[in-house]
């Protein structure tokens, strides 16, 4: 029996075990775009004409394509325990 979640980012089923690295995430990419969505909310809360913002699918396209360079530059440091 083996325990599931759904990543936060996009909904994929994740299997909850040690071969699963980026739990809840179903991969590195998603578990950058949710920290990407996790620094604008703090952004939000000290910038109140902000609050109304939402991720727009063109933000979150350009969040992705940031991700995804961070990891090349980033290949074997990034998110290591
Ligand atoms: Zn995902």
């Amino acid at each position: 029996m083996s325990t599931k979640v759904s990543c936060p980012t996009c909904q994929t089923e994740v299997v909850w075990n040690a071969q699963s690295e980026y739990r809840p995430f179903c991969s590195k990419r998603c578990q950058l775009i949710d920290l990407g969505e996790w620094s604008m909310e703090n952004h939000k809360i000290t910038s109140p004409l902000q609050q109304d913002y939402q991720l727009s699918e063109l933000d979150k396209q350009k969040l992705i394509e940031e991700a995804e360079a961070m990891l090349a530059q980033n290949q074997d440091s990034f998110f290591k325990d």
